[in-house]
């Protein structure tokens, strides 16, 4: 009997030592694969390493095609701001040549730090994409930058901490929505005190979050942390308690534009969600049967993900949808491209994603513990939204040339 008792002592020892190991190396030595592909110069010269860079390089090639299309229009709103008055959101419209029909609207840094590989695409595909030959009845209306200081600042969110994809609605009444499954994780999602990269409790938060996921499934967790919330002001996925002033400020660019056209279509270009090196189409869920069917004709033969696997989730105030709201009279169509870099389909892949997260919200909220642990959470953050791998960008490059080479013929021909 002693001996039997030894014996189990030892496997249970033996196990709680390996889970532990376990944990704490697949979270700690986290690091995705990229996709075999040949890096390609060509593409990677879109990519800039800064807001104001970025922005100029997007000034650029709209010059580019204002001197080869009369009809272009380049302008630039001020985002207002507390410490900044030099943050724009630019637009570069195309009107289309023949019969404004349908509206293309491509936007990029919807979430800011997201706005470096929005950016580069937006960059490609007025230089390798646009072909005057499409614009009989297609207007193009970029727009960089909606969220300048996120993008200035390599955060997400605005200056108000505001997710700006839970902050857009015609009515005020999203401010009141409730979310109590957020509020159950309070303590592990916005943990009070300096980020500490060091600590037992970050060394350890798979089984922080894997201790979660016993009480509730995996999909029941990805919902409540991502939805969004209205309470917790310097928490993550903070909704807002107003609506940023942008916007403002983009509801009117938005109307004026699209007066005279009957379909506006919207790609929202994201990154961080999903298969590293992949480009998700990855809308909130559709009821209508015509703009789904519609939007299956336009991705012809590229997999859009309705809501039936089970990495979905739904989010509140998103700003493709809104933009169907604000132009209600139109035939509209809605789109998120959501470029994947951490693999967070997986369990490993979300805890990683989430704890970086974490991090980076407590380190802007209260400090860090030292300037190591600064350097790096913003360095995994700043991997986690802009890899700077350069098979990943000449991958994501290839892929959306390919997407959107297709998107906008089947466009036009709808
Ligand atoms: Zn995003």
């Amino acid at each position: 009997m002693k001996k039997f008792l030894k014996i189990i002592t030892i496997v249970i020892v033996v196990l709680i030592v390996g889970i532990l190991g376990y944990t704490y190396v697949s979270l700690n030595y986290y690091s995705p694969e990229d996709t075999e592909v040949e890096i390609d110069q060509t593409k990677l010269q879109y990519f800039q390493d800064s807001y104001e860079e970025s922005r100029g390089a997007f000034r650029f090639q709209a010059n580019k095609l204002r001197a080869k299309i009369d009809s272009v229009q380049l302008f630039s709103r001020n985002v207002p701001s507390k410490t900044n008055n030099d943050l724009t959101i630019d637009f570069c419209y195309v009107p289309a040549k023949k019969d404004a029909r349908k509206l293309l609207i491509l936007t990029s840094g919807t979430h800011g730090v997201e706005g470096y590989v929005g950016s580069a695409v937006q960059q490609m595909f007025m230089n390798e994409v646009l072909d005057v030959e499409m614009l009989d009845n297609v207007g193009i209306l970029f727009v960089h930058a909606v969220n300048p200081f996120g993008f200035k600042y390599a955060r997400r969110l605005t200056e108000n901490n505001v997710d700006f994809n839970r902050n857009c609605d015609i009515e005020n009444s999203i401010f009141s929505v409730e979310n109590s499954g957020y509020n159950d994780l309070l303590g592990m999602l916005n943990p009070p005190g300096k980020a500490n990269t060091e600590s037992f409790k970050n060394k350890f938060f798979m089984l922080v979050v894997i201790n979660k996921m016993l009480q509730k499934s995996k999909a029941v967790l990805r919902q409540a942390i991502l939805q969004g919330q209205y309470e917790h002001k310097k928490g993550i996925y903070f909704g807002g308690f107003n609506f940023e002033p942008q916007l403002a400020i983009l509801s009117e660019v938005f109307k004026s534009i699209s007066a005279d056209y009957e379909t506006v279509f919207n790609i929202d270009l994201h990154t961080g969600y999903g298969e590293r090196g992949t480009a998700h189409l990855f809308p909130n869920p559709i009821e209508d049967k015509k703009v789904k069917s519609t939007l299956e004709n336009i991705f012809e033969g590229h997999e859009i993900n309705w809501g039936d696997s089970d990495d979905f989730y739904v989010i509140n105030g998103s700003f493709t949808d809104y933009i169907g709201k604000l132009l209600s009279d139109k035939f509209y169509l809605p789109m998120m491209l959501e470029y994947g870099t951490l693999n967070s389909q997986s369990t490993v892949g979300l805890v990683k994603s989430l704890h970086i997260s974490v991090l980076e919200n407590q380190g802007t909220q209260f400090g860090y513990k030292s300037v190591e642990d600064s350097i790096k959470i913003k360095n995994n953050y700043m991997q986690m939204f802009n890899p700077s791998s350069e098979m990943w960008r000449t991958k994501i490059m290839n892929d959306s040339k390919v997407i959107l080479k297709l998107t906008i013929k089947n466009y036009a021909d709808l």
